[in-house]
């Protein structure tokens, strides 16, 4: 098991959420995406409809809202075992409260990984991303990375595929320039740190992939130990 805790920055549809979940199953880390903290915030919350209304525009959600969330999970998880940030920090404020909330819990960020992809490659994968409810497989229906074999329906468990609200055109060109205005001076943030990686995400995905392992020491590791 590894120990490495890393943020990953990058524009809308950059595959963090991919990437996230293929070192989850492969390597064990634990996953926090701060997109699902708010999505999965309990229709009885006082804040609920607040948030559903930000999501629908693609701007970002008040910090106070999303640390409170986010200091709930980092104190609920087991944080011996490496974690995976995605979606956090998004702004400068946000980085400089991270700051502070990794202080008071007593751990340390080892990378900052950095997907870099272009406005049209990201944005044909928001426009062709699906996943099931059920059974939570994703697949996209342009880019050929996981096309559904009969077309809308979960290879799996044969249910109908979905759309998530926030991902078509006009929402995705307001998440874009909300991460350009706001989201690319973490980058320097992180750069300052010495902790940065930059990974051109706009290769095909097993590349990335293997460079994003190698960068976090993971490639070598024998399985059959
Ligand atoms: P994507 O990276 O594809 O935009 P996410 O699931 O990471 O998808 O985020 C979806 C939305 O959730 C964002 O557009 C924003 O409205 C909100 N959000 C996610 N993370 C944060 C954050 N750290 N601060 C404020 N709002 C956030």
């Amino acid at each position: 098991m590894n120990s490495v805790n890393i943020v990953f920055i990058a524009p809308p549809a950059a595959g963090k959420g991919t990437f996230s979940k293929i070192l989850k199953e492969k390597w064990g880390f634990t996953h926090i995406s701060a997109g699902d903290l708010l999505r999965n915030v309990d229709s009885s919350s006082s804040v609920y409809e607040e948030i559903q209304e930000v999501l629908r525009t693609g701007a970002l959600v008040r910090g106070e809202i999303i640390m409170t969330l986010l200091k709930e999970k980092l104190l609920s998880i087991d944080l011996s075992k490496g974690f995976i940030l995605d979606g956090f920090p998004r702004n400068l404020d946000q980085a400089f409260a991270f700051g502070d909330l990794l202080k008071e819990v007593n751990i340390g960020v080892d990378k900052a990984i950095y997907l870099d992809v272009d406005i049209d490659t990201a944005l044909k994968r928001v426009l062709g991303r699906l996943s099931c409810p059920k059974c939570n497989r994703d697949y996209n229906s342009l880019t050929g990375y996981h096309t559904p074999k009969n077309e809308g329906l979960c290879d799996d468990c044969h249910t109908e595929l979905v759309k998530r609200s926030d991902d078509n055109e006009e929402s995705f060109k307001k998440r874009y320039i909300t991460y350009q205005n706001e989201t690319a001076p973490v980058i320097k943030f992180f750069e300052d740190l010495d902790i940065l990686v930059r990974l051109d995400a706009t290769k095909d995905m097993c590349e990335t992939l293997k460079e994003l392992e190698k960068e976090l020491g993971l490639g070598e590791i024998d399985d059959n130990n």
